[in-house]
């Protein structure tokens, strides 16, 4: 009697579980299955809010778990989506080696995240704790070690008998963006190759593929001197759904077809790029938006329905009747989750206690007052400019001295210090230059105006400016020789044509290496302390008649 009714019980949770969700027995025919995709990518140590109340983990929280609610209440399912690069930006999260960042990413319940180039900027051990530290997998089919992928390739997630297949891509210029040590014995194969093989691998395996990628995306594939993005893969392999894409930090709407909406305004409608029957999304950077895909899969149609960025707390700046300027946000306000803030809030007040830590000392003055860094080579500019050289192995640097905002005194000294004198968080660029445009731009800088914040500081190069003309430069030793190629570094704000200088974000050469200048300079204090003011005196180098 006993084994009959066990018997018939089995047998009805058997057929119950049959009918609702037998993994791997592919989805059911003629049921409609509702799949969102979230999904946020270049977060770079972005867990707490900004200045202004934007962005971090804590708003993020609330919105995700919102929409969560909504799509299940509806009968769908939700997939968390990241498209990597989630260290590296903030010195509160960079000096805790992004803890705070990959702990909230947990909380979140994200399902899986592409490795990006960042996740490559400290030492390995780093990478591997955070790894260990988090429930969902970090993917990356190309990334090789001793000949073997060092990471899961795909994951496939079954959702009531529906089969969804996530893969990893990361960057093959990862190779060239972070430093060597880091990278020995890994290699970064073809994106492309790679997937060749692994997407028809993964549609065996899932009725929807989905690549988690952190390549770029490209306006109408045009990479340049960079390794191949989102567009490019889609059109040369067959086969993918959805690319969730990061690297270049933009958002992916589109004006028309293969032109990205460069204007688009927080809280607009957003257009997705498509290309070769893969939709393409990326949602900026630093966690200003959720991405939120809602799509229906039916009978092996795989349909978007509905595409949103959705800003989190983003600000515009108003003037009010009185002249003055105030923000407001974009969109309705997010509050922020409780657990999130629970979590995260003892890991930014430790983060900021960190800033007041010794990281070195200088013997005397590196002089970054405004009055002389405008109007005349000044030692803290050169310092500035030495310490971007070191970490992206240019020949020289251009310093707007706008972007210099204080001295060092002689003594020890603080990351706190290193962020009065760069407080604006701006990216390292390098442009790779022929002689003859190394001569146009040191022309074009050469003019700006004494006491102003344009006004060019240069260290790496000797130069003789004559009537705001460069009739001398020297670098490493020689002439300045047109058939040579040089490497220049500066800064972000300059290279986007900020203070009127020459618009480099369009040179093929181009690459925004993402570090942040402050941490660039704390690095290389720490690195060649006790400083020797004298060793970064301009002297004669720049000479102005
Ligand atoms: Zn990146």
């Amino acid at each position: 009697m006993h084994l009959i009714k066990s018997t018939l019980t089995l047998a009805a949770v058997l057929a119950l579980w049959g009918c609702a969700n037998t993994p791997g027995a592919g989805p059911q025919k003629d049921k409609t299955y509702y799949l969102t995709i979230l999904h946020t990518n270049d977060h770079h140590g972005r867990f707490w809010k900004n200045g202004d109340g934007e962005y971090g983990m804590a708003a993020r929280k609330t919105l995700i778990d919102q929409i969560r609610g909504e799509v299940s209440l509806a009968g769908g399912h939700t997939l968390l989506l990241d498209g990597g690069d989630v260290n590296t930006g903030v010195p509160e999260s960079d000096l805790q080696d992004a803890v705070p960042d990959f702990k909230g990413m947990d909380l979140l319940r994200y399902d899986a995240m592409a490795v990006g180039n960042h996740e490559f900027d400290k030492p390995l051990s780093v990478l591997r704790s955070q790894r260990a530290m988090v429930q969902f997998p970090m993917l990356a089919a190309n990334i090789y070690e001793g000949g073997k992928r060092m990471f899961e390739p795909y994951k496939v997630f079954d959702i009531d008998g529906l089969r969804v297949g996530v893969m990893g891509l990361t960057t093959e210029d990862t190779r060239k963006m972070v430093s060597p040590e880091n990278i020995k014995g890994i290699e970064f194969r073809n994106v492309i190759a790679e997937a060749r093989q692994v997407v028809p691998e993964l549609r065996g395996k899932a009725d929807i593929v989905i690549a988690a990628t952190h390549m770029g995306h490209y306006e109408n594939g045009n990479h340049g001197t960079q390794s191949e993005g989102d567009v490019e893969m889609a059109r040369a392999v067959k086969g993918i759904d959805l690319i969730v894409g990061g690297h270049t930090q933009n958002p992916v709407c589109m004006k028309a077809e293969n032109v990205v909406d460069k204007a688009y305004v927080p809280g607009a409608d957003c257009k997705p790029d498509r290309q070769n029957g893969a939709w393409i999304v990326q949602a900026h950077e630093w966690g200003k938006y959720v991405g939120r895909a809602d799509f229906e899969y039916r009978n092996g149609e795989f349909k978007l329905v509905k595409y949103a960025l959705i800003p989190v707390n983003l600000m515009k700046s108003v003037k009010g009747a009185d002249g003055k300027s105030s923000k407001v946000p974009y969109t309705e306000l997010i509050a922020e989750d409780k657990d999130m803030l629970a979590l995260l809030k003892p890991y930014q007040d430790f983060g900021q206690q960190k800033l007041l830590v010794e990281i070195g000392s200088t013997d005397g003055k590196l002089e970054g007052d405004r009055a002389v860094v405008r109007s005349k080579p000044a030692s803290m500019a050169v310092l500035i400019g030495q310490a971007m050289m070191d970490k992206t192995k240019a020949d020289f640097a251009v310093v707007n001295a706008g972007g210099v905002r204080d001295s060092f005194a002689p003594g020890k000294l603080t990351y706190k210090d290193v962020l009065k004198v760069q407080p604006f968080g701006n990216t390292t660029v390098t442009v790779d230059l022929s002689g003859k445009e190394v001569m146009d731009y040191l022309n074009a800088v050469a003019k700006m105006s004494v006491g102003s914040g344009a006004f060019a500081q240069f260290a790496g190069i000797r130069l003789v400016i004559t009537g705001g003309n460069v009739t001398s430069a020297t670098i490493n030793g020689a002439p300045l020789d047109n058939n040579k190629t040089y490497r220049m570094v500066v800064n972000k704000f300059s290279a986007e044509g900020g203070d009127g200088y020459p618009k480099l974000t369009d040179h093929k050469s181009y690459v925004d290496t993402g570090y942040v200048d402050a941490d660039v300079l704390r690095a290389y204090v720490s690195a060649k302390s006790p400083l020797k003011a004298a060793d970064y005196e301009p002297g004669d180098a720049v000479v102005r008649r």
